[in-house]
Formats: structure tokens, sequence, C-alpha cells
């Protein structure tokens, strides 16, 4: 009893945490970003309300769109088995004792959601939800403009900082090495900029490390779990994305809104043996 109450506080802290991560990132880190971007670091590069202004501008709302999109989307995409189950043929079908039901094949249960999810990838910390069958497109592309807006921003941002701070300075180094240390010595604009300079290097290489991970998934057909257990569900390339993106799969990674329907239901697939 003791134990039950104990895991129901635990995964009520993990539910909170996981809040605040999407929380931060709307309100705290894109703003943030955006600030120091459009009005520190672009009146640098270009002439205020020149063509470039307007092009750095347009490329800034597009991954604006993209980013906050694909999350807001990934995040409401219902993606569990609740209401899908009924009138499919249930042979190869797993019990689930946590929901008390027949789940279809790829379905995992979900402790954290308390679901199962249907072709579940993983729990995703930055959506506070799973990404399956019917919010991977989103989840894909979130990763891709961040790691997109991380490379574009890192390249002006360093660019910017070396205007002002020579890049052989010893103190340069400890800023970048230790940026929180240097608010304790030096509480200016210029440590804050390095600050997000760090930030930036380091989502830059977390996602990008992301997107090759999960995109030679996708094209391999396979899901995380899968992965590990060497299983897939291969049928060349070019299914296999259109099976995570949808038909208009080359277009999805302008706008979330663009409709790209998937070709299947989540619920049936074929089975398929263990390999090697
Ligand atoms: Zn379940
Ligand atoms: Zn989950």
């Amino acid at each position: 009893m003791l134990l039950k109450v104990e895991s129901i506080r635990n995964k009520s802290l993990k539910r909170i945490l996981e809040h605040s991560v999407y929380i931060l990132i709307l309100l705290v880190f894109i703003p943030t970003f955006l600030f120091f971007e459009i009005l520190v670091v672009l009146p640098t590069v270009a002439e205020q309300w020149s063509v470039a202004y307007f092009i750095h501008l347009i490329c800034i709302a597009f991954l604006l769109v993209n980013i906050v999109g694909n999350m807001l989307f990934g995040m409401l995409v219902d993606t569990s088995i609740k209401g899908k189950l009924l009138g499919s043929d249930k042979t190869n079908w797993s019990f689930c004792a946590a929901c008390e039901c027949l789940r279809p094949p790829r379905s995992w249960h979900c402790e954290t959601c308390d679901i199962c999810i249907l072709k579940r990838d993983h729990h995703c910390t930055f959506f506070a939800c799973c990404v399956g069958y019917f919010n991977q497109r989103y989840f894909i592309n979130f990763v891709l403009h961040i790691f997109v807006a991380m490379v574009y921003a890192f390249y002006y941002n360093t660019r910017y900082v070396a205007s002002f701070m020579p890049w052989d300075s010893g103190l340069l180094i400890i800023k970048f090495i230790f940026p929180l240390l240097c608010f304790m010595i030096d509480f200016g604009l210029n440590s804050l900029y390095v600050f997000l300079i760090d930030i930036n290097f380091i989502v830059a290489l977390f996602t990008g490390y992301l997107f090759l991970f999960h995109s030679d998934n996708i094209l391999k057909g396979r899901t995380t779990p899968e992965a590990k257990h060497k299983t897939n569900h291969d049928k060349g390339w070019k299914y296999n994305v259109i099976d995570v993106l949808g038909s208009r799969w080359y277009l999805t990674w302008i706008c979330p809104f663009i409709s790209s329907p998937l070709p299947g239901n989540g619920i049936d697939w074929e089975v398929v043996d263990k390999q090697e």
C-alpha cells in the first residue's frame, strides 16, 4: 500500500517536472532566444528594414511557426488506443494488464501516460506525452526545426560575440566552459550572451543527434524499442517514410498545418519475425 502511494507520488512529481519542461520551452527558452536574435543580433547582421533584414525575419518566423506548431500538434494529437480498437481482427494482439484490454501489435503501455500507445516509439519529455503512430510526424519535424534554428542562430551569435570579445582571450574560454560561474564574477550582458550561446550549442548537438537517430529508425521502418530488439516492419525507405510523415511526406517540413494522411490506422500490422 505504502509502495503504491510512493509510486503515485513519484509519478505525479514526474508529470509536474514534464509539464514544467514544455512551459519553460514555450514561455522562457523560445522568447529569450527570439528577443536576443531579433533585438540584439539581427541589427548587427543587416541594416534595419533592408531586404536582408526582412529575409532573416521571414526565416525566423518560418522556424518559429514550425517549432511551436509541431510541438502543439505533437502534444494534442491522440495516439493512444483510446476509442480506436473496435472492429479489428484481433489475432496477434496481446493483453495489457494495466489497461485490462487487448492491444494491437506494436502498441505498448506507457507508465507515465498510463495507457497503451499505438506504434509506441518513446515517451517524450518535451511533449509530456508519448510519441506514437499519429504524432511521430510532428515530433521529427519539431526536432528538425529546433536543430536548424540552433545552427542558424549559432553562426550569427558567435560572429556577434566575436565582434566585441577577442577569441584568443583566456577569459572568454573560461566563460564558455563555466557559463554559470561567470554570473558570479561578471554579471553583465556579455556573460548572458555567452550563456545563451552555450545553450545554443548544447541544444544544437542534442537535437542533431536526436534527428539522426530517429531518421535512421524511420527509414528502416522501426520504432526505438524495435531497434533495441532487432525487429522492424521494413517495407522500403519510401513506404517507411510515408508511414510516419503521410502521403505528402515531402511537404510536412514546410508547415505542421499541411494535411498529409497516413496510409494505415496504427492498429493493423503484418506480423514480422525477429531478424537474425
Ligand atoms: Zn496498457
Ligand atoms: Zn507516455
